[in-house]
């Protein structure tokens, strides 16, 4: 078993020098996926850090180089690289993307996340390397590999939705970034970030799922004891487009003064929604508790309930009852 895993390692490790070397060396790499790239603004130094590539157009390019090479059509199946037809035949999962390799911390190959270039195409805009022996989605976070030591240096993770909101954000100086890609953020995404720091701060799309996904992120987060910030985007902005858009000094200073902790966020949503409602009011007080009766420890919870009932307007007797009446509940 640790044989089969290690031959699945060397073929994703194989079929990232593969895109690379497609993207840097081939006509239609250079035309298609390094231009694609430049188009988006990252520089050949950014693109050589991540070991972006290419996939080729043609049907089996890839299957047939690796079996050429000597891989094993075996792995090239387990990693999802390669798809056996019913008529027997062979076909790249990847066709005509651009690729983002997903490493683990230590910086191994896992599995691909493809882009489609032309989005006015059906298929979906990502395609990515299916679960396998070596790639576990829910346990993965794109960019920890180069992220781990700016986040231990730096006390903090951000926290983003997307590849290329990871990677724009290297480019904008800014290293402590990881994406959740491709999943709803899962505990294990979060216990790696954990194992480095206490401290998240949640970058989501300014979208409505993204606004969603920040508020279910929140709850797990705290959950594991662990401090969390939220800063949102103007809407239509993800990361990525407003790290191009804006300097360094822009980008640090817009999320210094536009990280929240968990508790102005959801005040701040209630600002957004709920101002004159009493009946929308009392349901994001509770839902502001429902976050509160997560966090293990009892001090903290305690501070979280002064804070939120000086915000709120409302007295933290009410809040700290309604606290204890959710956490019986929970047991
Ligand atoms: P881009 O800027 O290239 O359009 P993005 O990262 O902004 O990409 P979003 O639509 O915001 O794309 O999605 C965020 C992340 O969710 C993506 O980076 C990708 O990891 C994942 N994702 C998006 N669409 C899909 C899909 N159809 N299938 C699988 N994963 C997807
Ligand atoms: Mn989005
Ligand atoms: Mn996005
Ligand atoms: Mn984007």
């Amino acid at each position: 078993k640790a044989d089969e895993k290690e031959s699945m390692y060397l073929v994703a490790e194989y079929a990232q020098k593969y895109f690379s070397n497609t993207m840097m060396n081939t006509d239609e790499g250079q035309a298609i996926g390094f231009s694609y790239f430049k188009e988006r603004g990252f520089t050949t130094d950014t693109i050589k850090k991540f070991g972006l590539g290419y996939s080729p157009q043609a049907w089996d390019a890839f299957s047939k180089d690796a079996l050429g090479k000597g891989y094993k059509q075996e792995f090239l199946e387990k990693t999802g690289f390669t798809i056996v037809k019913e008529n027997g035949s062979l076909i790249d999962r990847f066709r005509g993307r651009v690729m983002f390799p997903i490493q683990s911390m230590s910086g191994r190959v896992l599995g691909f996340g493809g882009r489609i270039l032309d989005s006015s195409k059906k298929a979906a805009k990502y395609l990515n390397s299916p679960e396998s022996d070596i790639y576990h989605k829910s346990k993965v976070l794109y960019g920890i590999y180069h992220a781990k030591q700016a986040i231990a240096k730096e006390d903090n993770c951000y926290l983003v939705e997307g590849y290329t909101d990871v990677i724009q954000f290297h480019q904008a100086g800014i290293e402590s970034v990881v994406a959740s890609s491709g999943t709803a953020l899962t505990p294990e995404q979060i216990r790696l970030i954990n194992r480095l720091t206490k401290n998240i701060t949640v970058l989501f799309d300014g979208d409505a799922a993204g606004l969603r996904a920040s508020i279910r992120g929140i709850d797990l987060i705290l959950e594991q004891g662990m401090n969390v910030k939220v800063c949102t985007f103007p809407e239509g902005e993800d990361p990525d487009s407003f790290a191009k858009k804006n300097t360094h000094d822009e980008l640090v200073n817009y999320l210094a003064t536009n990280a929240k902790d968990f508790i102005q966020f959801k005040a701040s949503l209630l600002v957004d929604e709920a101002k004159n409602d009493p009946v929308k009011k009392a349901g994001l007080i509770r839902d502001m508790v429902t976050s509160i009766a997560k966090i293990p420890d009892r001090i903290q919870r305690e501070i979280y309930i002064q804070e939120s009932a000086k915000i709120m307007d409302i007295s933290e007797q009410v809040l700290s009852s309604t606290l204890a009446q959710l956490m019986q509940k929970d047991v």
